[in-house]
Parts: structure tokens; C-alpha cells; sequence
């Protein structure tokens, strides 16, 4: 039996692999990770090439090993799957891949049983279980990309796409593209989308740009809001969603030039396009024929493996006190509500680290 199962090896699983290794856990004996992916890298390892390290995206460093300076020219999904790459090997972390859990469940009813976690293993047909007394569930997001529904949305003769598979915005040269979504890949979506296509940008409420600087103080208060909301066991908040957009020159600019400026939210999908309420009519409409549709509407936790467990709350989510799930002692989800962002992932590794190897160990550090 296994002390910690480690899910995923993005920013999260792997700082909370080395601190395991630190606080005296064997690899392969006491813990191992396992991850879905087909390399290093986690979610970042699937990001669209012209996403590069430097002003607008930067990854904080892993404990032990800094990254190091960022090449602007680079794409993120190369430099991060690298860097991740060799620390796995420089602190011979035990990473298994590709397996992807799909569940994990109770061995009994005893709240102290051990937990099985089942996983498929690359092609292999059938699944495998490890047996583990504690996991630490470090999954991330960008495997739920959220759809919201819209009426007609089957009826768009276009194309429709969510931020999980964008790819290059050469490929809407020409084009007329509805963006939507209020978060900061929107924005980053809307401005070299105008370079090549034309844009309407629709969001459910106006975008809000501050020109408060993103401080630590300020950070310590978004985290606060977002940690109230995961303790309540009500859907994580974005980021963006807690903080507004920084007003960059760049992003003034956009706004000057129409084009970071949202027509709010249209009611329907049509054939060929998307329906605007018209406010200078009343129960008027407007319609925005478009070529395609980019749902920059965001991701949700990828928790689903936990589903057996049944710790969802009436809120909706699973809620937590840090890394802690208070309807389950041998649970720890690191980078998951205030953890998601590298720095939070980082954090929360560490700390996912520390509860699982005391809920295993004792305070004392002794096996318990
Ligand atoms: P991930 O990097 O998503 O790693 C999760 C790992 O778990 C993956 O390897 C995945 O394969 C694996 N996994 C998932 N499900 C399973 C399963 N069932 N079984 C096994 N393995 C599984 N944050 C910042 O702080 N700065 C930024 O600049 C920034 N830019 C971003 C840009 C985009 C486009 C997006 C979508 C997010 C960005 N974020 C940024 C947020 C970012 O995702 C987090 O900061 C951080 O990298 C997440 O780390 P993680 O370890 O929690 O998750």
C-alpha cells in the first residue's frame, strides 16, 4: 500500500512530489504521481504556440530549481514541458505515464479505509489500481473547458471553438469572429484576432479594466474571496472574475480602436450567426453574422474522478479549507479554487504535501 497518490504532474503535483521527497517519503515505495499527459508540461504543454513566457503569462518557479529568464520567442508549451521535464528527473520524481484516473474510490465504508484509485495506463486495455491511504488530486482544469448553453447553439453552420482547442488566429484571416467572455484570453484573443479578422466581443456583464496594480496586497485579497467561496463549497472564481482587467496601454488601446469593447451578451444562435437584444427598439433584435464563434468562456476543476466519493457540496463544488476537504481526511486538492494560478500551485503543493504526509506519518513524522 502506498502512502500518497499523487494525480496529476502540472505545477501543483509536482511541487507537491518534490516536498514529499523532502519530508522522507520513498518514491515508488510511499507515493507516486500519476498524469494523464503524454510528457512534462501539464495543462501548459497544450497551450497554442503564439502563448509565450514574458509580460502577459509567466510560470512561477518550482521549488529547488528555478526556471530561469523566459525566451519571449519561445512558445510556453515548449519551455514549460522542458523545464518541468528536467526537474522530474533532476529529483527523480516518480512519474507515471499516461495514466488517467478515472476514479477513486472508498476500499470500505470505515472513513479510515484506504483508497483505490483506478487508472488506465497508456494503451494498455485494462485499468490498474493503487492502493494508497491519502491522495493528493492536483488535476487542474484545463480538462473542463466550460461550454455555458446558449439557445441554438447546435443550429451555427460556422465553427465553434473553446480556448482549449485554439490554435493560431491565422487560421481566421478573413474572417468575422464572435468572441466571448470577459476574462483575460478573451482579451488576449481579441487583439491580434483584429490584426487578421473582424471581432464582436460579447460578454455577460461589462468588462471591468482597473488600473490598480496587481500588488501583493491586492493578491491577498482576491485569494481571501476566492478561499470564502471554495470554503462555502460554491464554484470556484476566476481570477479575472475577482480582480477586473488591468489597464494596460495596450489594452487602452484596444478599447479606443472599438475593439476591446463588449456588445454585451446576445439570446441566440442562429444559423449564421448570433442575435443581439436592439436597445434602441424595444424587444428588438440584432443579428451578427459570423464565420465562427470562440468560447472564451473558461474551465472548471477537473474533479470528476472523484465523483465517488460524494464530496460535492449543495453549492455545487467540493468544498475546502486550504488543501483540506473537511468530509474527507484523506483527501488533499492542491491547485484547485485560490491555488489556481502557478504561485497558488506552487503553494499549495507544498502544503498538500505536508497534510498528506501527516495524515500518514503524524505531526512527529513517524509512520502512524
Ligand atoms: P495543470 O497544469 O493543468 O496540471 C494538471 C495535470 O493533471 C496535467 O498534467 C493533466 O494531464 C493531469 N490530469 C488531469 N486530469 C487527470 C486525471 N484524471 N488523471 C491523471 N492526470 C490528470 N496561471 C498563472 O499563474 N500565470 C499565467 O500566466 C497563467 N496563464 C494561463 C493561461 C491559460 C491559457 C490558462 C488556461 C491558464 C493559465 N494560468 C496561469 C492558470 C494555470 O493553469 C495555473 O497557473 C497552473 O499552471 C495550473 O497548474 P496545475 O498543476 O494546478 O494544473
Amino acid at each position: 500500500m502506498l502512502d500518497v497518490v499523487v494525480i496529476g504532474a502540472g505545477q501543483a503535483g509536482l511541487a507537491a512530489a518534490y516536498h514529499l521527497v523532502r519530508l522522507g517519503l520513498e518514491p515508488e515505495r510511499d507515493f507516486v504521481v500519476l498524469d494523464a499527459n503524454d510528457g512534462p508540461g501539464g495543462a501548459w504543454r497544450h497551450r497554442w504556440p503564439s502563448l509565450t513566457l514574458g509580460a502577459a503569462h509567466g510560470i512561477h518557479d518550482l521549488p529547488g530549481l528555478p526556471i530561469g529568464p523566459p525566451d519571449p520567442t519561445e512558445p510556453a508549451s515548449a519551455a514549460v514541458a522542458r523545464y518541468y521535464g528536467t526537474y522530474e528527473e533532476t529529483f527523480s520524481l516518480p512519474v507515471h505515464r499516461p495514466v488517467t484516473v478515472t476514479a477513486v474510490r472508498p476500499e470500505t465504508d470505515d472513513p479510515a479505509s484506504p483508497l483505490l484509485v483506478t487508472g488506465t495506463e497508456g494503451t494498455l486495455a485494462a485499468p490498474r489500481t493503487w492502493r494508497t491511504r491519502t491522495i493528493v488530486s492536483a488535476t487542474g482544469t484545463w480538462t473542463r473547458p466550460y461550454w455555458p448553453h446558449y439557445p441554438g447553439r447546435e443550429l451555427f453552420q460556422g465553427r465553434q471553438l473553446h480556448t482549449h482547442d485554439f490554435w493560431s488566429v491565422d487560421e481566421f484571416r478573413g474572417q468575422h469572429v464572435v468572441v466571448v467572455g470577459g476574462g483575460a484570453s478573451a482579451v488576449q484573443f481579441l487583439l491580434p484576432l483584429a490584426q487578421v479578422a473582424t471581432t464582436t466581443w460579447a460578454t455577460r456583464r461589462p468588462p471591468v479594466f482597473g488600473d490598480r496594480v496587481f500588488d501583493r496586497e491586492w493578491g491577498i485579497d482576491v485569494e481571501r474571496r476566492v478561499r470564502e467561496r471554495t470554503a462555502a463549497g460554491l464554484p470556484t472564481l476566476s481570477v479575472v472574475g475577482a480582480t477586473g482587467l488591468p489597464l494596460t496601454p495596450e489594452y487602452q488601446q484596444g478599447i479606443d480602436d472599438g475593439v476591446l469593447v463588449s456588445r454585451g451578451m446576445f439570446t441566440r444562435i442562429t444559423e449564421h450567426g448570433v442575435v443581439f437584444p436592439d436597445a434602441s427598439a424595444p424587444g428588438g433584435e440584432t443579428e451578427v453574422r459570423a464565420d465562427a464563434i470562440l468560447w472564451a468562456t473558461g474551465f472548471r476543476p477537473a474533479v470528476d474522478h472523484l465523483s465517488p466519493l460524494r464530496l460535492r457540496e449543495h453549492g455545487g463544488a467540493i468544498a475546502t479549507d486550504g488543501v483540506h476537504v473537511p468530509r474527507d481526511g484523506r483527501i488533499f486538492l492542491a491547485g484547485y479554487g485560490a491555488g489556481a494560478s502557478t504561485i497558488g500551485a506552487t503553494r499549495s503543493g507544498r502544503a498538500a504535501a505536508v497534510a498528506a504526509a501527516r495524515a500518514v506519518r503524524g505531526a512527529d513524522g513517524r509512520p502512524s
